[in-house]
């Protein structure tokens, strides 16, 4: 799961970052941005898998900035599962583990009883026995961490940084240095599947641009413990890395585009909709799509107050995962 920067954070560390891009093997950076005053347009996956799963869904996710008052079950179960594996690996190596694990958990039943809206046993309970069967058996105990829940924002072009935030790369003990994404939701990919994925292409491709060379992607489903599987299916494949961030870089000028240069109005004529099926059926707009679409304003306003501001960040992961 992709977790969202703060505004500040991104600009803070799109300005590090800014001044560090180096040169690339590909096309996509060896930018050098000296005016102290740039503030680029910061994109991210998942608002580019938004967009390339129905536009309209992302005009109303990130233009419109809305989102679900009810924060999906599975959303909150990869939050969660997040936050603990991120303790874990933080503190595996100290003998604060124990506490910092038992912190955050009473963080999270603290804002169960606070935001139930936001949390609730049925996400927390599978959360916590998930992270913890996956830390007693950890599978990466020989491996050495480099980099936890770590925040990038990198150039993509000369106007659009991309933000993502790493779950994890370590060191295996032959030397590879291996990006791993954990998965919290949905049962391990088959091969098909795997092969199609590509954050973590974007993800390895970007990290080449920070100078870290990624030596295997690894999708990590911490309910099944699928590792092996992961591993052998997910070899670095430069070309398709290369292939990824080209249409990336593509689809993040066509939002960015939209964004500033349509009003919100415009916007909402939109005609391009997805009309899937298995996209719609997913949608936490499904309900205001449909109300707009037949002009029918009470349906409009009925969806409306299901809905509220989009408050845990502009580039929300609305894949709830
Ligand atoms: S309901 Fe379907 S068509 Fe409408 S915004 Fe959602 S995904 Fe797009």
């Amino acid at each position: 799961m992709e977790s969202v920067p703060s505004a500040e954070e991104s600009h803070q560390t799109s300005t590090e970052n800014s001044q560090t891009a180096t040169t690339a093997e590909n096309s996509f950076t060896s930018l050098s941005i000296t005016d102290p005053s740039y503030v680029p347009f910061v994109t991210s996956y998942s608002e580019i898998q938004t967009w390339r799963a129905c536009q309209r869904k992302h005009h109303y996710a990130f233009g419109r900035k809305l989102s679900s008052k009810n924060k999906s079950v599975p959303l909150q179960i990869g939050t969660i599962g997040h936050a603990l594996l991120e303790v874990y690996y933080k503190d595996r190596d100290t003998l604060g583990v124990q506490q910092a694990i038992h912190s955050t958990k009473e963080f999270f039943s603290k804002e169960m009883l606070e935001n139930p809206h936001d949390y609730s046993q049925h996400a927390l309970i599978p959360a916590y026995e998930a992270a913890m069967s996956f830390i007693l058996d950890d599978p990466f105990k020989d491996y050495k961490i480099l980099e936890v829940e770590k925040l990038y924002v990198t150039p993509i072009s000369s106007s659009i940084d991309l933000a993502m935030r790493v779950d994890l790369i370590l060191e295996s003990p032959e030397g590879r240095c291996i990006l791993v994404d954990h998965k919290f939701v949905g049962r391990p990919w088959d091969t098909p599947k795997l092969m199609m994925a590509t954050q973590l292409d974007v993800y390895a491709g970007m990290l080449g641009h920070n100078g870290m060379v990624i030596n295997d992607k690894m999708y990590n489903f911490v309910y099944h413990k699928t590792k092996t599987h992961a591993q052998e299916s997910f070899t670095y494949n430069p070309a398709k890395v290369n292939n990824v961030l080209r249409e990336t870089d593509m689809i993040a000028h066509l939002i960015a585009g939209r964004l500033t240069n349509n009003s919100i109005e415009t916007q909402s004529q939109l005609s391009l909709r997805s009309h899937e099926q298995s996209i719609c059926g997913w949608c936490p707009f499904l309900d205001l799509c449909y109300g707009e679409l037949t002009d029918n304003p009470k349906i409009v306003e009925t969806a409306l107050g299901s809905l509220g501001p989009n408050e845990y960040g502009y580039r929300e992961d609305t894949n709830g995962n």
